[in-house]
Order: structure tokens, then C-alpha cells, then sequence
């Protein structure tokens, strides 16, 4: 029987901390002032990371096959330390439901592909879909799904530019109980587009109803068209009739190792080039934020994190790195968000 979480919101989805995880550049470039405030950042960060914990630890109670990977998650930024450049790090978890990891994930991804999407001619979104699969089929579904993208594609480039970003994601449907496989695209020229759709749905006769699919052109410079393709690889709620339901953690797992060791967002053509970086979070992505701490330069480790507290605590003194989230009244009320850009 699935079990509800238990957990009333997701992170704020505020990127600014993200942006400034990308923060060599920004230093480089002179903008740091403009973007750091090492308290709000941290406060941001500390409320992902109080999500992450209680998800994961759901999560790591399953006792599957994936119980160390969630553990792993559990750690995610549990360290924040103050090295010698004054910078603060942490280490991540690079779990595809670690709210701190995908918000990175998200800033990266924006930074490597929105300014070449903007750059696009004739921008089309696409979603292609297909019917609705048991957890147990999920896998191999998006497996054929990605399959017949690609012939697709080998197609296409031969008669266009096939210059496209493809996002997998899956959402659940509580009622039914099923799975639901998608892309979300966006494709320079609409004949490009409708090529795609048309392949697409000649492909899958009986498994894809062309009213399921969607296909619009999108204005020059329309940012919302595009943010499908930065947010999470699925949703953390479900909605039937006009309310909200987590999506019950057994499910999360299913969807967690259906896309174990894929690609999220997959690039074609000119964005290609400017996919070379790898999705993954990992210690490049470290630098965070600087931190206004300058007795503890070169000290080591300044906070641990106490889920208690909600924050991290100086392991030496006992005082917060910030203050507790409860304290400052911070955590949305409005529905939870599932995306970056809501
Ligand atoms: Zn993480």
C-alpha cells in the first residue's frame, strides 16, 4: 500500500542561490555583488535540504535495491565547510530527486542551453507521448521510446537542421495507477516539428492518439514555452480534480529506476556542443557561496547539518550558520511548485 510522505511542501524555487553555485564566472565577470547573500542563499539551500531529508529517508525506509543510493541522497550538503579562499562547500549527492542537486542541476542547464534556444529561429515545443505503462514496463518503454527518437532524427537531419532538446519525464497517475512517458521538445522550424510529430505518430499507431501530443510555435524570447524542459524528471504531486496529492513514495522509486543512468535532457544539432558538460553534480559545482564568516577561514567544517534545527550547526560553538527556517516564517503556503519557474 503507498504511503504519503508526509511532507506539506517542496522548496522554494528560487534560483538565485543555483546561479550562484555557477560562481567562478560570476566572480570573474564582477557580479558578485549583485547576486550574493550568503544568508539567504544558505536559508533557501537549508530548506531543500530539510525537504531532501525527509524525502529520502521515506525513501531509504523502502529497504529496496536503491536504499543505499537514497542513504547517499540523505547526505547531500551535510557538511558546509570554509575553505582557505573564504568560499563555502558542501559536497551533493547527485540523486535525481535531491531538491539541492536538481536546483543546480536546473541553474546548469539553463546557463549551457537557454541562450542558444533563444537564438532559434522558428522555435516549436513539442511533448510526444504515449499511452500510460505499469511501473514494471517503464523502463523498457522509455528505452523504446528513446530508440524510435533517434530513428526519427537519423530522418530528419537528413532533410533539416535538427537543432532540439529533448526532456524524458514521467509523471503518475493516481487513478489508474499508471505511468506516463514523455518528451518535452524544442525544435528550430515548425516543418522540423511536424516532421517529428508525424513520424512520431506513424510509429505508434496504437500506442499514440495524435489529440495526446502537443505541437506549438513559440514567440521569440518566450522563456515560459522552454521551462519544461529544466524542472524535475517528474512531478511530486498529482492532481485529480483540483487537488493535490503527493506522489506516494513506493511510486517515486519506480520512476527513480526506470531513468536510473539515463539522460534527462538529451541535445541534437547545434546544442550538442553545448551539452559536453555532464548533468551530474558533483564537486566542480561546489563553490556555493561566499560566506561572511572570516574568523573561520581555513578552519575546516563550520556547519553540520541538524534536521532538528534545520539548519547547520557549528560544531564547536553550537551556534547556527543560519537561522532555523521556522524561525523566519519562510516556507511557501501557496501549492507546491514543480518546476523552477513557478
Ligand atoms: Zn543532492
Amino acid at each position: 500500500m503507498p504511503t504519503n510522505i508526509g511532507i506539506q511542501q517542496e522548496p522554494c524555487s528560487d534560483t538565485t542561490l543555483d546561479i550562484i553555485a555557477q560562481g567562478r564566472n560570476l566572480i570573474d565577470s564582477g557580479l558578485k555583488s549583485k547576486l550574493w547573500n550568503t544568508e539567504e542563499a544558505l536559508q533557501k539551500r537549508a530548506y531543500r535540504k530539510c525537504y531532501s531529508v525527509l524525502l529520502h529517508t521515506q525513501l531509504a525506509g523502502l529497504g529496496g535495491e536503491r536504499q543505499l543510493y537514497y542513504f547517499n541522497c540523505l547526505r547531500c550538503a551535510d557538511y558546509i565547510e570554509q575553505c582557505e579562499d573564504g568560499r563555502l562547500r558542501s559536497h551533493y549527492c547527485n540523486g535525481r530527486l535531491c531538491s539541492i542537486c536538481q536546483a543546480i542541476r536546473t541553474a546548469k542547464a539553463i546557463s549551457q542551453y537557454l541562450p542558444l534556444i533563444l537564438s532559434f529561429a522558428d522555435p516549436c515545443s513539442l511533448t510526444l507521448t504515449r499511452r500510460t505503462v505499469t511501473g514494471e514496463n517503464l523502463r523498457s518503454t522509455i528505452r523504446q521510446m528513446e530508440v524510435e527518437f533517434r530513428r526519427i532524427r537519423d530522418i530528419a537531419r537528413k532533410k533539416y537542421n535538427f537543432d532540439c532538446l529533448r526532456k524524458t519525464e514521467v509523471t503518475y497517475n493516481r487513478e489508474s495507477g499508471l505511468y506516463h512517458p514523455h518528451f518535452h521538445i524544442i525544435v528550430d522550424g515548425k516543418d522540423v516539428a511536424s516532421f517529428v510529430l508525424e513520424q512520431w505518430l506513424k510509429r505508434h499507431k496504437t500506442s499514440a492518439h495524435r489529440n495526446a501530443q502537443e505541437m506549438e510555435s513559440v514567440e521569440a524570447g518566450n522563456t515560459k514555452a522552454i521551462q519544461k524542459l529544466f524542472g524535475y524528471v517528474t512531478k511530486l504531486v498529482t492532481h485529480i480534480e483540483g487537488k493535490s496529492f503527493l506522489v506516494p513514495v513506493e511510486c517515486l522509486d519506480v520512476i527513480v529506476s526506470a531513468l536510473y543512468n539515463k539522460r534527462a535532457l538529451q541535445p541534437y544539432g547545434r546544442l550538442i556542443q553545448a551539452g559536453r558538460e555532464t548533468e551530474e553534480v558533483d564537486d566542480a559545482d561546489s563553490v556555493a557561496y561566499e560566506a561572511p564568516h572570516a574568523s573561520t577561514i581555513g578552519n575546516g567544517i563550520l556547519g553540520k547539518w541538524e534536521q532538528d534545527a534545520e539548519t547547520w550547526v557549528d560544531q564547536r560553538t553550537g551556534e547556527f550558520l543560519v537561522e532555523p527556517l521556522r524561525g523566519k516564517n519562510v516556507r511557501p503556503q501557496q501549492p507546491i511548485p514543480t518546476t523552477i519557474w513557478d
